[in-house]
């Protein structure tokens, strides 16, 4: 935090902004745009080279709360309007945010760093759900039910629950928050949006176009800030009644702490750490390639991301040939100039990386390709690829977020179905194999909230995202996103 404006001229990658408004260093509560008043900012650098891209506001804890007052003021005309105009407004979001993709991904990749291809990708994923929620919103059906009492007459309701609080991370600015926003404005809650200080000007970008869509004032906030501050003000406010959170599993773990005493909605989407199974009768070059794009989408640092490759016996040494001349020919670069793999997002991310790495082979495992920092830069990361990696090393128990990829030989179906469960997390498992029933088995048998069969890409509007264990708590897009901001209510009338 830091009241010195920064004496370095802004990066000139802003200049081929289309829509130069769309570039917001203000929060924005209450339907007007804010700056501390305190005056204290938050740089944000470009992750490929340093430079700066701008400041945003850091704003104090009185600040955070007014966005709550904000939110719950605009409450009941929000939850009172007609399903079909809040359908309306969402769909003007879509169509703004469409006509912006390019902007909106020139931001992305210049504060995320990750290729500009993905970032159109990103946009477009986060579009379908804007897509998908503003449908739901005219299908939150009263239902009646079958009376089990004589004389009465029962329904079931699903009410918004309140001021939702949505906390997003920074490997998916755009998408974590259309996500749970969305869901949460199609059933009639205002949403307090608070982004990672890293990526913050997605956010402030989709809160211009909300504001031009028509949300009422107060309805969407994007509140920036230090996240202790701005958060700890909502976890213990009982106006807010449901609070969304995707980021790591140790923040998801104090954010449940945090919400008990008020007893909130929560909904937690947190770390994943993928096991990637081939079998020897899988396709090999398909799962070759599509392990590259389990491992390497977002340069690693994606919470479906493959972690550890479990790899029947027979086809080992063919999959660590293939898949390490594959990761070889990766191209790293600025996301600007569209390469395979960007830049990571910090320091910690680099040092997790040559941790794992080291580590591994400090415990017998050999380096295929890769291991170091790239000559372009220290957030550059050589995509690496390990094998003979052993269950002790850190990479098999730990999340790496990055393009660090931990190879071992299997020999039976039941030892690679207990190796894969082995760990507290359960978001995304990938299975590569041609024999249809081991696919039943191992679709029941593996602990995780998704399992990809013979493909990588599965995600999309209408499917429950979500993971098991200390992977989270309940689900994103889908019919059950709406769950995370709704109430369901029981009416029992009496007509004799
Ligand atoms: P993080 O947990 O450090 O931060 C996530 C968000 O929490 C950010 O907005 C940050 O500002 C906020 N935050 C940080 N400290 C906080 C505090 N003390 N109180 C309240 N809020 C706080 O995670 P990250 O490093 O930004 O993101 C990477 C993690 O997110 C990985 O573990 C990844 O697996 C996970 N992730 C999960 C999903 C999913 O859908 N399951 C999707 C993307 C990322």
């Amino acid at each position: 935090m830091s009241k010195a404006q920064h004496t370095l001229s802004r990066i000139t990658e802003l200049d081929r902004l289309g829509d130069p408004r769309l570039f917001k260093e203000f929060a924005y509560c209450g339907g007007a745009w804010q700056a501390a008043s305190s005056g204290d900012v938050i740089a944000v650098t470009n992750p490929a080279d340093g430079a700066w891209i701008g400041n945003i506001p850091s704003l104090s804890p009185a600040e955070s709360r007014a966005a709550i007052d904000a939110a719950h003021q605009a409450f009941a005309g929000w939850s009172a309007r007609l399903p079909q105009e809040r359908t309306a407004i969402l769909q003007k979001w879509h169509r703004l945010i469409s006509e912006a993709q390019e902007d909106l991904a020139l931001i992305m990749t210049l504060e995320q760093g990750k290729p500009i291809s993905e970032c159109r990708g990103e946009i477009d994923y986060g579009l379908s759900f804007i897509e998908f929620f503003a449908e739901e919103a005219k299908r939150t059906d009263i239902m009646g039910v079958t009376s089990h009492l004589h004389n009465a007459e029962l329904e079931v309701w699903l009410e918004p629950v309140g001021v939702a609080a949505l906390i997003t991370p920074w490997n998916f600015p755009n998408a974590m928050i259309t996500r749970k926003a969305a869901a949460a404005l199609a059933v009639g809650c205002p949403v307090i949006v608070h982004p990672s200080k890293e990526t913050p000007f997605s956010a402030l970008a989709l809160a211009e176009l909300a504001e031009r869509a028509g949300f009422p004032a107060g309805v969407f906030n994007v509140i920036t800030g230090e996240p202790a501050e701005i958060v700890g003000e909502w976890t213990k406010d009982t106006r807010v009644r449901a609070l969304s959170f995707t980021g790591s599993t140790e923040i998801g773990r104090l954010l449940y702490t945090q919400c008990a005493p008020t007893i909130k909605r929560l909904s937690l989407e947190l770390g994943g750490h993928a096991p990637f199974v081939v079998f020897a009768d899988a396709d090999m070059d398909k799962a070759v390639e599509e392990a590259i794009k389990a491992k390497f989408a977002t340069s690693g640092q994606d919470c479906l991301g493959a972690n550890r490759f479990y790899i029947e016996q027979p086809v080992y040494e063919e999959f660590c040939q293939k898949f390490a001349e594959r990761t070889a020919a990766l191209t790293l670069g600025r996301g600007l100039d569209d390469p395979d793999i960007g830049p990571l997002m910090n320091e910690r991310a680099v040092a997790k990386q040559i941790e794992h790495t080291e580590d591994a082979m400090s415990q017998g495992a050999a380096l295929l390709t890769g291991g170091r920092i790239h000559r372009l830069g220290p957030l550059y990361f050589e995509p690496t690829v390990l094998k003979d990696v052993p269950e002790t090393a850190k990479i098999m128990r730990e999340e790496t977020f990055g393009p660090v990829a931990a190879l071992t030989p299997f020999t039976t179906e039941e030892e690679v179905i207990r190796r894969a469960n082995d760990t507290e997390y359960g978001l995304m498992a990938y299975v590569h194999t041609k024999d249809p029933y081991r696919i039943y088995r191992l679709s029941r048998a593996l602990e995780f909230g998704m399992v990809g069969v013979n493909r990588t890409k599965v995600t999309g509007a209408p499917i429950p995202f979500g993971g098991m264990k200390q992977s989270g708590l309940g689900r994103e897009g889908s019919r059950h996103g709406i769950e995370a901001f709704a109430n369901i209510k029981y009416i029992c009338r009496d007509w004799a």
